[in-house]
């Protein structure tokens, strides 16, 4: 086999609980399997490091398809309907 990968499954590390998250395969987990924390967005165990001043930052690119992503707002509480004042004795 000529082909070899340039770099070794580096576990990922919860961003949460710290825990290193091995990637076979070179698959990592969607979610921590430890508490749950979404992990699509968590790369190597690497130190984010600023080195480009002024580079703009990239969109989180969906790096895994399929996975559900949850909704950012709260489904908000239905409104009473105006006029409607709460008489209750
Ligand atoms: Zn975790």
């Amino acid at each position: 086999m000529c082909f070899r990968p340039a770099v070794v499954n580096m576990p990922i590390e919860c961003p949460n609980c710290h825990k290193k998250i091995p990637v076979v395969g070179g698959v990592k987990q969607k979610k921590c399997p430890h508490c749950g924390t979404d992990l699509t967005s968590v790369t190597a165990a690497a130190p984010s490091a600023p080195s480009a001043p002024g580079a703009p930052a990239a969109p989180s690119a969906p790096s895994a398809p399929g996975a559900p992503r949850a909704p950012h707002d709260a489904p908000s509480a239905p409104h009473a309907p105006s006029g409607t004042t709460d008489k209750k004795d």
